[in-house]
């Protein structure tokens, strides 16, 4: 019989197919007894063990490139953790297995992280998922991760390891279903960039029986179990309208009236460019550039590696537009040499421009290869600073800017409720406003990102995330200044369009989004989108904003 369950659609489009579960058995070593005699031999085999899994890690990293390599890499350099090798050798010293040692010393450092907050506790699942490979490999088992199947499939897990996520080969994965995780999660933000189909924080999604056929809908967040022949033909026929609409799709971003609101690309780096290019995205709206810091979290890249990194991005959109953010480190994307390693609440700690100012040499190291990138090029750079609170963040920032000697426009991300309430007084500092919608939303309802639990609370259709941004667009056009959203929020079609009735002036995303948010947009003109704008905002929630808008733009 069909029947329907509801969790968050984070990436478009429909997949029906049988469901396969992810290998996520936790594999318990034995706590066997080793004698003295053999320490040394199973020291060996943890270390070539660990060794080997990094290495791995990183491989996969290079195969997928973009912000997956990051975070695969960043998950290498757990598995290759000298800490951890010089815990899991003193436990072997003390009679343990080499699988039990690494089994035990994953599981001390694992209640450190889910007991020290926010950002650590994220990191577990990436932890856990280290510990089965590197125990996997010991016991001599096949990895666990995405299963074995050369007929395309649902996947289903309670939340998807950086490291299968990246290796999700969407010939064969038609879509995905995760338990955990919310629409800014890790897992959302690369199934947009893979462009598979996905639903997350979906509770009993494990229920599901292995073979059961679905059908799952990443735009409006359902999913079908045993759905009718009915259902499916209808789904499968809107399904293949819209990509026949998409693929003929192109050209500026733009509502049906010509209201222009260019549409950029998020991007981790230049492996994430063709893409981009390819979705004719109009330039980056988001340069997220921590990511080229994570390949090794002791120490900043070098200048020259920068300039380089840099150059191969802003060579690709000439005469386009391209935002950098300086970098982002703290909270979900720790740095040794930067982030303090004991905060109550990194989330709320020295992150982003904090650390920053903090270490005003490595903020300086950047905008110099930043002004050295750009030399010559006709691309119009514009570089921003993540987590600004308040006007004497955003002068510091500018005057660090000035003193790069940097020739671009310098702007502030609105992350913080703080700076949405301010936006006027923070912009006598810096020309431009960009709305970072997922940090926003979790500074504004105190809901961290990475909790599937407060997902409802993290979902960018809330009437006050809509006031923050409306406030922040207001301030920006009566400053003559331009304000863009580079959260997830952009990447919501009919949100797209509400924002564009907000103020917003551009809207960027994964590229995979780019298309439909263009068709949508060019559905609808500038006074229609502030009309399906003022009915979200006269709502109390997110789903009534949702279907207060949705019945302004169909015209009901
Ligand atoms: C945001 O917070 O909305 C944003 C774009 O930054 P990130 O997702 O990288 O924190
Ligand atoms: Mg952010």
């Amino acid at each position: 019989m069909e029947t329907t369950l509801r969790g968050v659609g984070v990436s478009h489009g429909v997949a029906i197919g049988e469901v396969r579960h992810m290998g996520t058995a936790v594999l318990e070593p034995p706590a066997k007894q080793i004698g003295p005699d053999e320490a040394a031999r199973e020291q060996g085999r943890a270390r070539q063990a660990m060794e080997a899994v990094g290495a791995d890690l990183n491989a996969r990293g290079h195969l997928a490139g973009g912000e997956a390599q990051a975070v695969l890499e960043a998950q290498a350099l757990m598995a290759q953790d000298p800490e951890l090798l010089a815990d899991v050798e003193r436990r072997v010293a003390v009679g343990s297995t080499a699988e039990r040692a690494v089994y035990d010393a994953f599981a001390s450092y694992r209640a450190l992280l889910a007991g020290a907050g926010d950002y650590l506790a994220g990191r577990v699942a990436d932890l856990d998922d280290v510990r089965n490979r590197i125990v996997a490999r010991l016991l001599g088992v096949p990895m666990p991760g995405v299963p074995d199947s050369d007929e395309p499939y649902v996947l289903i897990a309670r939340d998807l390891a950086p490291a299968d996520t990246a290796l999700l080969d969407p010939a064969l994965v038609l879509g995905f279903v995760t338990e955990e995780g919310g629409p800014t999660s890790h897992s959302a933000i690369l199934a947009r960039a893979l462009g598979v189909p996905a639903v997350v924080a979906l509770p009993g999604a494990k229920e599901l029986a292995e073979g059961t056929v679905v059908a799952v809908d990443g735009s409006t967040g359902e999913v079908f179990v045993s759905p009718s022949e009915e259902k499916r033909a209808a789904l499968t026929e809107a399904a293949a309208a819209r990509k026949a609409a998409l693929a003929a799709s192109s050209g500026p971003g733009a509502t049906s009236d010509g209201h222009k609101v260019p549409l950029l690309a998020n991007v981790g780096g230049p492996a994430d460019v063709p893409a981009a290019v390819e979705a004719g995205a109009e330039g980056v709206g988001l340069f997220r550039t921590e990511f080229l810091f994570l390949d090794d979290s002791a120490q900043a890249p070098s200048e020259d590696k920068q300039v380089e990194a840099y150059r191969q991005v802003l060579e690709a959109f000439p005469e386009g537009r391209v935002v950098v953010r300086v970098l982002d480190a703290g909270a979900d994307k720790p740095l040794d040499f930067l982030t303090p390693a004991d905060e109550p609440n990194p989330a709320l700690g020295v992150r982003g421009l904090r650390s920053l100012l903090d270490h005003p040499e490595v903020l300086a190291t950047q905008l110099r290869a930043l002004a050295r990138a750009v030399e010559g090029l006709p691309v119009y750079l514009e570089v921003m600073a993540p987590m600004v609170a308040d006007r004497q963040d955003a002068k510091a920032f500018a005057d660090a800017c000035r003193a790069a000697g940097l020739s671009a426009k310098f702007g502030a991300m609105v992350e913080i409720p703080s700076a949405a309430l301010r936006a006027r007084s923070i912009l006598q500092e810096v020309e431009f406003l960009s709305l970072g919608t997922n940090d926003l939303a979790q500074y504004t309802f105190a809901a961290d990102r990475q909790v599937g639990a407060v997902s409802r609370l993290q979902d960018p259709w809330q009437p006050a995330l809509l006031d923050l941004v409306a406030l922040a667009a207001e301030a920006a056009r009566a400053e003559g200044k331009s304000c863009g959203v580079c959260g997830e929020a952009a990447a919501d079609p009919l949100l797209a369009c509400v924002l564009t009735g907000l103020g917003v002036t551009s809207l960027s995303m994964g590229a995979a989004s780019i298309p439909y948010v263009r068709t949508t947009l060019a559905k609808h003109t500038l006074a229609q989108c502030e009309r399906a704008a003022a009915a979200a905002r006269a709502t109390d929630s997110a789903e009534d904003a949702r279907r207060a808008a949705q019945a302004v733009l169909s015209g009901e």
